[in-house]
């Protein structure tokens, strides 16, 4: 992560904080509405489509050892039901804070206030780079974190049929009759053994026979 390719400060995401300045304390915010990069979200599952607006407030605080990122980002993702596949939007509110630091910050020594899950890595560190940071990174892992692994379109949806896939919350009264699926099960087995087998197979598993009667 060091090494990007250079920023580029048309990028929408790329933040400038030449007007911040280098003193300490100072404070910039800002608004900024972007359109959504792409895989924007949990792949596959949920997310914000790309080019969709994603609404960004940021707060930059010039710090010792660089720029400290406050924001909060808006959209709305798009997705489907995990349990019945209908097609399901949810509005995204993630909120992260993330340190760039100064190229030249390691030359003072890291912030020492660093959590040791992070330092061993320097990758994971994000710098500033002519006086730009790149926010695209960060912003796509708060996403992710913010948007729910397994989203459904409402809390109680009752999901598919598991024997037939039919929509349950379309049809409140659907089921099978249970007892007729597995007599169809047993009598394709039966069918497939020889006769002779068939009478020692019924009596072998009472338990299966006592059950189909329910
Ligand atoms: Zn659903
Ligand atoms: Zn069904």
């Amino acid at each position: 992560m060091a090494l990007n390719a250079r920023l580029d400060h048309r990028n929408p995401l790329v933040f400038d904080t030449h007007e911040l300045g280098r003193r300490p304390g100072a404070q910039q915010r800002l608004t900024r509405s972007v359109d959504a990069p792409k895989d924007l979200g949990i792949k596959g599952v949920v997310g914000v489509p790309e080019g969709a607006p994603v609404e960004l407030e940021i707060r930059l605080e010039s710090v010792m050892e660089g720029v400290l990122v406050t924001s909060t980002a808006r959209a709305l993702a798009k997705g489907e039901c995990v349990r019945c596949l209908e097609p399901l939007e949810l509005d995204l509110e993630a909120d992260f804070q993330e340190l760039f630091s100064y190229p030249d910050a390691d030359d003072r020594g890291r912030p020492v206030a660093e959590p040791a899950d992070d330092a061993e890595d320097d990758e994971d560190r994000l710098f500033i780079e002519d006086g730009l940071f790149d926010l695209e990174p960060v912003l796509r892992d708060a996403v992710v974190l913010a948007l729910p692994m397994q989203p459904v379109c409402r809390d109680d949806c009752p999901g598919l049929c598991s024997e037939c896939g039919e929509r349950l919350a379309d049809a409140p009264d659907h089921h099978h009759d249970a007892v007729d699926i597995r007599w169809a099960a047993l009598q394709g087995l039966a069918g497939s053994l020889e006769d002779g087998e068939k009478d020692e197979m019924s009596g072998a598993e009472p338990g299966v026979d006592e059950k189909q009667e329910k």
